[in-house]
């Protein structure tokens, strides 16, 4: 089959098959050695309060610190650890990393509520509601002072099996979001299905408010509505000018995260963002 693409064809394509393969192994092995020598860091990303204009929450972004390569951002590895099983161990270093830097905010007496991405793997892992239940518990972690970020396409993976388990995690005391909503299989059925509380608008979104006319960002301000109906917070993801933090204001959006307050930034850059922030 792949002889009739004739020999350069042939030739490029198995090159390309093998190089890319190569890679991933090289990556897979790596990746395996990062999560034994904690290469794995989070960095933290603010989300502002836009009632009070306070911070008091922040999202846990992966990053790896891979000896050669320097700072790795999640978007060329979580991919690959999400094909070799490797996510939830990944997706455990991070919400221990979460837990123990909530606990170490509390005890310079600064209260952050930290949200954690999860994939669908790791949703459907089955020691997962008990892994959450006893990492709080051994970081004397206050559930409210987590959150969990699930995707459109995680949460319909077995829809079923995934309320059961959301049920379980808010049982706990734990909030739970929709990550990047509207960009998946949107059936939007599943937001009254899955005990969700929080809804994070894709920052694709934010690109139709444009100082121009944002009058005519009608999907953001229809996400808004929608969620608010369901009695939903609502936050803003990839808030990159002032225009847009105003027009989010003005509709009453929840909370804003994006660039315009501040890039993801390691725990002791977060805790003076906040201290100056906040004052
Ligand atoms: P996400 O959960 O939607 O996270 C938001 C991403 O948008 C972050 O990228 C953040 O740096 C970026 N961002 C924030 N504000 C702005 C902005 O104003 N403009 C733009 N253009 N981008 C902005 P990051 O850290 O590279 O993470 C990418 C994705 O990797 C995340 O998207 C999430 O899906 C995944 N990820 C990150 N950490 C974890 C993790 O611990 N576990 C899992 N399963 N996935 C993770
Ligand atoms: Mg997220
Ligand atoms: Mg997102
Ligand atoms: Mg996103």
């Amino acid at each position: 089959k792949v002889k009739q693409l004739g020999g350069a064809g042939f030739e490029f394509y198995s090159e390309e098959m093998q190089t890319g393969s190569l890679e991933r192994l090289k990556m897979e092995n790596d990746l395996r050695k990062a999560l034994q020598r904690d290469e794995l860091c989070v960095y933290y990303q603010p989300k502002v309060c836009l009632k009070e204009n306070k911070i008091y929450e922040a999202e846990a972004l992966v990053r790896w610190n891979h000896p050669e390569s320097g700072l790795v951002s999640p978007g060329s590895f979580i991919p690959i650890a999400e094909e070799t099983g490797l996510i939830s161990a990944v997706g455990e270093q991070v919400f221990v990393q979460s837990c123990q830097q909530i606990s170490a905010w509390l005890n310079k007496g600064l209260s952050i509520k930290v949200s954690v991405n999860l994939s669908a793997q790791q949703l459907l892992h089955n020691d997962l509601v008990s892994f959450i239940g006893d990492t709080i518990k051994a970081h004397k972690v206050p559930a409210h002072l987590i959150e969990l970020e699930l995707t459109e396409s995680s949460l319909i993976e077995d829809p079923e099996r995934t309320v059961e388990i959301l049920e379980q995690i808010k049982a706990l005391g734990v909030t739970l979001a929709i990550d990047d909503f509207g960009t998946g299989y949107s059936s939007l059925s599943y937001l009254q299905r899955f005990p969700l509380d929080i809804l994070k608008i894709d920052r694709s979104f934010l690109k139709e408010v444009t100082s121009a006319d944002p009058q005519q960002a009608t999907l953001t301000k229809a996400i808004i509505a929608l969620g608010h109906n369901l009695d939903m917070k609502i936050v803003a993801e990839g808030v990159e000018t002032r225009a847009q933090l105003d027009f989010l204001k003005y509709q009453h959006c929840d909370y804003a995260q994006g660039f315009l307050i501040s890039p993801p930034v390691p725990a002791q850059t977060f805790f003076e963002l906040v201290e100056r922030y906040n004052a």
